[in-house]
Formats: structure tokens, sequence, C-alpha cells
């Protein structure tokens, strides 16, 4: 018979699992030998009975792992929460390290694949590929509608200066960009590439592209919004492909109205966990300002996809279980989530 002590050691419950979850953790599972058991459904305090036995979860982005949610898995015997992604403003940490439960997270697992899409998201809007590409399949070989710029010359503003940030910002100097940052804490690789660190209005004043790589926290959420967007140039392109809340959707929808904001490209958004990772094509969409978001044509919305590359499900899958296989040893590591456990 199996004893509590040999599951904490062998058994992860993943929830919010797609298809292709599956596929690479199993694949990679074959190093480690865990068994595995998968849920569709997100966990939240509803779904969280579906598990028993398991002392490690392994969830996502907008799975609910709040205090509620805590408090539940630590009486179900849950020891570890292993995040399959990098931000984790979805989990309580205060709950956690409370409970006595450890947390872990991927934290870079391919900032390549996260910058690229950003770029693809910026050629997209500016080169409108995505209008061109039906345009000709109905023998419409018209060019208007479809004028761009040069990004050579142009100043973009990153926000945020870490994994991503940093490669996407050595993208664009690839493509002869002026490359302002703001970060609170400052790079020495990003100037001696020549990167400028400038003050966030500075930013805001002077950038004809800004793309966002910052965590969602306190003082990040909504920092574009109403007073900020004024701050900005007309007709600004903006790149959100870190977390829908870091921009205020009613301001930017008001924005995109009044014609501020000339292009958005978004991977995140505010209110996704209903919407994400669903077939929803038959459905009666609730959520009005996604619909309102959708209808601009200047809008390029992805849904939360910009991780998604053969590498980075590679890494994901590994580092997950090399932290899972860590946390179980007791070794201390890396990628446990630092501010308290
Ligand atoms: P990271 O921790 O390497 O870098 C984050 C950077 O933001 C750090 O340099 C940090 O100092 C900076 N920062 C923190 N607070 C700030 C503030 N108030 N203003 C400006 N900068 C601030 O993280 P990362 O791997 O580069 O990921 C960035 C974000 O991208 C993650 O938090 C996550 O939300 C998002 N993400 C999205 C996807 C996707 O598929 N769309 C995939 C991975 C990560």
């Amino acid at each position: 018979m199996t004893t509590k002590s040999n599951l904490i050691t062998q058994k992860i419950s993943f929830f919010s699992t797609q298809s292709y979850d599956k596929v690479f953790f199993e694949k990679y599972n074959a190093d480690f030998g865990f068994e595995l058991e998968f849920f569709e459904v997100q966990l939240n305090s509803r779904t969280i009975n579906l598990m028993q036995d398991t002392a490690i979860v392994c969830v996502f982005v907008n799975d609910v792992v709040d205090a509620e949610v805590i408090e539940k898995l630590a009486e179900n015997g849950v020891k570890i929460i292993a995040l399959r992604c990098a931000g984790f403003n979805n989990v309580d940490l205060i709950a956690a390290n409370k409970a006595g439960i450890r947390v872990c997270r991927v934290p870079s697992y391919s900032p390549e694949a996260v910058a690229e899409h950003a770029m693809a998201m910026i050629l997209t809007l500016n080169r409108k590929t995505h209008k061109a590409y039906n345009r000709v399949r109905e023998q419409n070989f018209s060019l208007n509608g479809l004028l761009g710029f040069d990004l050579h010359g142009k100043t973009v503003g990153v926000i945020g200066t870490g994994n991503i940030g940093k490669a996407f910002a050595k993208i664009v100097l690839g493509f002869g960009c002026k490359v302002l940052a703001f970060d609170i804490n400052k790079d020495q690789e990003m100037e001696k590439l020549g990167v400028q660190y400038e003050p966030i209005e500075t930013i805001f004043k002077s950038a004809d592209i800004i793309s966002l790589h910052c965590p969602l926290n306190d003082s990040t959420k909504h920092m574009i919004n109403q007073s900020s967007l004024l701050q900005m140039k007309d007709n600004i392109m903006l790149i959100n492909t870190s977390r829908g809340a870091l921009i205020n959707t009613t301001d930017i929808i008001e924005a995109l109205k009044n014609g501020k904001v000339g292009y958005l490209g978004i991977d995140v958004y505010e209110q996704e966990e209903k919407l994400f990772f669903k077939d929803l094509s038959e459905d009666i969409i609730q959520d009005d300002d996604i619909q309102r978001l959708t209808s601009f044509p200047n809008m390029l919305l992805t849904a939360h996809q910009a991780f998604f590359t053969n590498e980075a499900l590679t890494q994901i899958a590994l580092t997950t279980f090399r932290n899972v296989s860590d946390l179980i040893i007791k070794k201390d590591i890396d990628n446990k989530v630092a501010l308290l456990n």
C-alpha cells in the first residue's frame, strides 16, 4: 500500500492543463519518474477537491491561488506549489508562507520567446501583414490602408529590463532604434549596448513605441492609465506581453477611441482568466471590454501565447521537475519565489 510519505515524493497534480502541457510534461518526466495527474479545469476554491493524496500542485498564470485556496491546499497536505510560469502575482505568498507551503516558479524559460512575440506584434501592427495576407487571397492587390513606418531611427521605451526586457531591447537595437529604458534596477550590460535609462515620465514623453516587461504588483498595476497616456506622444504604439492589469482597460479603450493610442498590441488582458486558453467560439461573450477592444482595427490581441515555443515548453517542463525534485530533498533552490519562502 502507498504511504503518505512516498506519495509526497511521487505525485504532481496539474491544473489548467492543455494538451501541449501533457505532451511536454509526459515527455520530460522520463528522467524524473513522478506520477502525473492532469486536470483541465482551473484551480480555485471549487475545484480544489478534485485532487487527493497530493503534496505537489502545479499551476499556471490564471489559476487562483489566493489565501482561501492555500488554506484548503494546506488542509489537503499540499507542501509545494510549482508555478509553471515566471509571474507569480496570482499566488498569495504571505498565506503560503503561513501555511508552510513552498512556492517555486520558472523564472526564465525562454525570454527570447516573449521578446520575439513582442517584436512580431510591432511588425504586424506597423506593416499590417495580417491584413495583407487576407487581402491578396481575395485578389485585392491594392496598398491603400497598409502604410507603415520605418522602425529604424524610432525611439522605443522598454519598461522593465529583466530577462525579457533585455532580450527585447537587443532585438529593437538590431532594428536601429534608439532604446530608452526604465527599471528600478539599471542593467550595466544594457547600458554598454547603448540603452539609456531614463525616468518613466521621460519615456512616456519621448517614445514612439512603449513595450511593457515589468511584473504586475501593487506599484505597477494600471501604470498605463489616463494620466500616463496623456503624457505620451499622439499615435503611440503600446505593446503589453507582461500582465494585463499593467494597463487600465477603460482608459486604453478611451485612448483608442480618441486616437491617442495609434496601435495597441496585447498578449495579456486584465480580465483574461475567464477567456484565455479556451475555445469560446460558440459562446456569447459577456465581457464587453474585450468585445470593444477587438473591434478596433489598430488593435492586435493574442491570447497569452508569447511564451508558446517548443524551446520554452521544454524548459518549463524540465525546470518545473527540477524545482520540485530539489524541494522534495529540501535543497535550497534559486527558483523558489523569493519574497518569503
Ligand atoms: P524579470 O524578473 O527577469 O524582469 C522584470 C524586471 O522588471 C526586473 O528587471 C525588475 O527590476 C523590473 N521591475 C520591477 N518592478 C518594476 C517597476 N515598478 N518598474 C519598472 N521595472 C520594474 O522577469 P521577466 O522574465 O523579464 O518577465 C517579465 C514579465 O513578463 C513577468 O513578470 C510576467 O508577468 C511576464 N511574462 C509574460 C509571458 C507571456 O507569455 N506573455 C511569459 C513570461 C513572462
